[in-house]
C-alpha cells in the first residue's frame, strides 16, 4: 500500500517530529473528548510495552560485550588513567544534570494524571549503606529477570571482565569457551539492536498517541514543560563543557579555546549522527589533530564511545527530575543518590547508538520507584521526553564524544606523550 511505503521510506526523525506536532495540535483540539483519548491510549501503551520488552536484554548484553572487549593487557597504566578520568567526569555530569534540574525544575506545575495506578509509587527511603549493599545481587539471574538495575549492572560488569580474562587466557580450552560466550552475547546484542530498530519504526505512532494524551489533559501548558526540559538539558551540557572539560584542560595547562576549536569536527558529526559509535572515525582523527599518540587514543576512544557518556548522564539527571515533577512526586535525597549511581554506571550500559539513552532512562525511573507502566502518569511523562528525544540526543551525543576526546588529550598530556606542537597552530 502506498501509505505504508511512504511511511517506511520517509525519514524516521521527521516522522517522529511530525507525530509530536500532530499529537500536540490534535490533543489541544480534542481536549474535551475523552472517547478519542480512550481510543488512542492503547497505541501509546503498546509503544511503552515494546520499549520495556527490550530494555533489560539491550542493557545486559551491551554491558557484557563492552566489558569483555577490554583486554586485561590493555588495562595497563593508560587504561586505568582513562577509566579514572571517565568516572570523575561522569560524576560531575550527573551532579550538573541534577543541579540544573533542581534549579530550573522542568515539568513543575504539569499535573499529569493517569487512569491506571496513580503517579508512580512513593519510593521507600533506604540508607546510603543499604543502597550500596543492594548493588551486589544475592541472585544475579533474579536481578536480571526482575530488572533491578544496579545489581544487574554489577553482575554484568563482573561477568564481562571475567570473560575478557578468559579470552586472554593461554589455556586453549578456557580461551575457546570464553570466545564462544562472547560471540553468543555479541550476537544477542546485535539481535536486540535489530529489534530496537523495529520498535523505532513504530515510535511515531506511539509518540503521537502519548503526546496526544498529554496535550488533551494539560492543554498548552505542556509546551512550556517541553521547552523547559530541553533548555535544562542544553544548559547542563554547556555547563559540562565549561565547568568540566575547559577547567580540566586549564588544570593540565592545555588551552581550553584550542581544545574547543579542535574538537568541533567530532562534536558536529556526533550532533548530526546521534551516535558515538558512528562518530568514532572522526573522533580518532580529531585526537590525532590534537597530537594524541596512538597508544592512548586507540584504547580511550573505542572504550569511551561505548562506555563514557557524560552527555547522556546529564540528560538522565535532568529528565528524571522532569518526570518526577510532572507526575507530582519530587525526588528526595536518597532517590538522588540512587540516580547518581545508576546514571554513572548506567551510562556504561548505554550503547553509542541513537536513542539508547532513552532506554536507560526507563531503568533510572524504575529504580527510583517511578516505573513506566502502561497507562500510568510516568509513562505519559516519559512519552513527552520520547517525543523530543531526537533533539536531546543530538546534544547529549555531542557531549559524549567531546568528553571522550578531552579524555584522550588529558591522559596523553599526563603521560607526557602529547605532541603539544599541535596545540600551537
Ligand atoms: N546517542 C548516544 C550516543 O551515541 C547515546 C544516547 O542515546 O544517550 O552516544
Amino acid at each position: 500500500m502506498p501509505i505504508f511505503r511512504y511511511y517506511f521510506k520517509s525519514n524516521l526523525l521527521m516522522r517522529i517530529l511530525t507525530a509530536l506536532i500532530l499529537g500536540a495540535v490534535l490533543g489541544l483540539i480534542f481536549k474535551d473528548h475523552p472517547k478519542v483519548l480512550a481510543v488512542l491510549a492503547p497505541l501509546g501503551e503498546l509503544f511503552v510495552r515494546l520499549l520495556k520488552m527490550i530494555v533489560v536484554p539491550v542493557i545486559a548484553s551491551t554491558l557484557i560485550v563492552g566489558a569483555s572487549s577490554i583486554t586485561p593487557t590493555q588495562l595497563g597504566r593508560i587504561g586505568i588513567k582513562t577509566l579514572i578520568y571517565y568516572t570523575i567526569t561522569s560524576m560531575f555530569a550527573i551532579m550538573i544534570g541534577l543541579g540544573v534540574g533542581k534549579i530550573i525544575q522542568p515539568g513543575l506545575g504539569l499535573k499529569i494524571a493517569s487512569d491506571a495506578a496513580a503517579a508512580g509509587k512513593t519510593a521507600e527511603t533506604p540508607t546510603v549503606i543499604q543502597i550500596l549493599l543492594d548493588i551486589v545481587p544475592t541472585n544475579p539471574i533474579g536481578a536480571i529477570s526482575g530488572g533491578q538495575v544496579l545489581p544487574m549492572i554489577f553482575f554484568c560488569l563482573a561477568f564481562g571482565i571475567a570473560l575478557s580474562f578468559g579470552r586472554d587466557s593461554q589455556d586453549e580450552q578456557i580461551k575457546h569457551g570464553s570466545d564462544t560466550v562472547y560471540a553468543f552475547v555479541d550476537g544477542v546484542s546485535q539481535a536486540m539492536f535489530k529489534i530496537v530498530g523495529w520498535v523505532m519504526q513504530y515510535a511515531p505512532i506511539g509518540v503521537f498517541a502519548l503526546i496526544f494524551g498529554v496535550f488533551a489533559q494539560n492543554g498548552a501548558t505542556a509546551f512550556g514543560a517541553l521547552a523547559s526540559v530541553t533548555t535544562s538539558v542544553y544548559v547542563g551540557l554547556v555547563l559540562q563543557v565549561v565547568l568540566v572539560y575547559c577547567v580540566i584542560c586549564a588544570l593540565f595547562k592545555l588551552s581550553p579555546l584550542v581544545f574547543l576549536k579542535k574538537v568541533r569536527p567530532a562534536m558536529i558529526t556526533a550532533f548530526v549522527t546521534r551516535s558515538s559509535g558512528a562518530t568514532l572515525p572522526v573522533s580518532i582523527q580529531t585526537a590525532q589533530n590534537m597530537g594524541v599518540p596512538k597508544p592512548v587514543y586507540s584504547f580511550a576512544l573505542p572504550v569511551g564511545s561505548t562506555m563514557n557518556m557524560d552527555g547522556t548522564t546529564v540528560y538522565l539527571g535532568v529528565c528524571a527530575i522532569f518526570i518526577a515533577n510532572a507526575v507530582g512526586v519530587p525526588l528526595d535525597g536518597s532517590q538522588m543518590i540512587t540516580i547518581t549511581l545508576i546514571a554513572v554506571l548506567g551510562a556504561i550500559g548505554t550503547a553509542g547508538v541513537p536513542g539508547a539513552g532513552a532506554i536507560m532512562l526507563l531503568m533510572v525511573l524504575e529504580s527510583v520507584g517511578l516505573p513506566v507502566e502502561a497507562g500510568s502518569a510516568v509513562a505519559i511523562a516519559y512519552g513527552m521526553i520520547l517525543g523530543i528525544d531526537a533533539l536531546l540526543d543530538m546534544g547529549r551525543t555531542s557531549m559524549n564524544v567531546v568528553g571522550d576526546v578531552a579524555g584522550t588529550a588529558i591522559v596523553a598530556k599526563q603521560e607526557g606523550t602529547l605532541d603539544e606542537q599541535a596545540w600551537r597552530n
